[in-house]
């Protein structure tokens, strides 16, 4: 990558990220934990009424096809938001339309991993909330210790959460479409497909959790990153279909040999997780690569983004 061109696109990297320095962790008056966004001003703008104002036009101008049946989980990406926030207002927009039309879920489990340290299992965030330029979003802490209980491989570590963008980047999203509704933060520190132990757990839980809370879950992820427009864009569509065909074995391929998605994780757990909810076939919202919106950015680096729903036939929630 030329220097000229990593200012273009440094937000399209999703495995690039700076330094800083900032509390993490605020304890407010009341004695409440509230964390701090690292990515304001980073991937997402830092002042409320620019992201307020960007975060809406994603979601008001996203015209996603129409989804029958409940949505019960997406995928959505995780870049700097100039980039990938026009294709997660797809996701978005889809969840808003939902909840509009009385489909509002209790809690939003969004599911990230780190890009940067390596660990078993899925860290929680624990705490009582984290604040975004939007607000205070509100941790279900005791949905996330429901889940910890139903297994060893999930657990709150706050530590792990630090610096890592992926779940985060969902959160003013949440904010904006679903608003008021409670969240789950987890990231993976796993990333072998190869072993799917812990998304076989983590997608009981979340079925477990699902027969007496209204569970949403969001799988963050970016799709091929590579120089070749081509390559991306021909990756991407072998991903895409694997998920929407709900195919287990060729995206765990699409994950070892084809380096489909940064997030195989998250995705891998929200195809296990719908399919025991009973959905049969996803349906991609949208897709766009940086090569298709900033043409500069094909031949030197180049990243795709994919919106997809997961929907059971059911219509409403209980
Ligand atoms: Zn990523």
């Amino acid at each position: 990558m030329t220097a000229g061109l990593l200012g273009a696109t440094l937000g399209a990297v999703c495995s690039q990220e700076e330094k800083h320095s900032s509390d993490e962790v605020a304890k407010e008056k009341s004695g409440a934990v509230v964390h701090k966004a690292r990515g304001s001003g980073r991937w997402f703008p830092g002042s409320r009424k620019q992201l307020e104002a960007d975060v809406k036009r994603y979601i008001e101008e996203a015209k996603p096809p129409k989804v029958d049946g409940r949505i019960v989980a997406t995928i959505a990406p995780h870049a700097g938001y100039r980039f990938s926030g026009p294709v997660a207002g797809y996701t978005f927009r889809a969840l808003a339309d939902q909840a509009a039309a009385g489909n509002k879920p209790d809690v939003v489990v969004i599911l990230g991993f780190s890009h940067s340290i390596a660990f078993p299992g899925v860290s929680l965030m624990e705490g009582d909330g984290i604040e975004t330029p939007l607000g205070v979003a509100a941790l279900d802490s005791e949905t996330g210790r429901k889940l910890t209980n139903l297994s060893s491989r999930l657990f709150f570590k706050y530590a792990l959460h630090r610096d890592e963008h992926s779940a985060e980047n969902e959160i003013p999203f949440v904010q904006a479409a679903l608003p008021g509704v409670k969240i789950v933060v987890g990231v993976f520190g796993e990333h072998d497909p190869r072993n799917l132990e812990t998304v076989t757990e983590l997608a009981k839980a979340l079925n477990e959790l699902a027969k007496t809370r209204n569970v949403l879950v969001v799988a963050s992820t970016d799709m091929r990153h590579n120089a070749d427009y081509d390559l991306v864009a021909k990756t991407d569509a072998v991903t895409l279909k694997a998920i929407e065909a709900m195919d287990e074995q060729a995206m765990v391929k699409q994950g070892v040999e084809a380096d489909g998605v940064c997030g195989i994780m998250p995705v891998l757990t929200v195809m296990r997780f719908a399919a025991l909810q009973g959905c049969k076939k996803a349906v991609t919202l949208r897709y766009r690569n940086s090569g298709d919106d900033y043409p500069e950015s094909r031949g030197n680096w180049v990243v795709g983004y994919g919106a997809v729903a997961f929907a059971v036939e059911k219509q409403a929630w209980r």
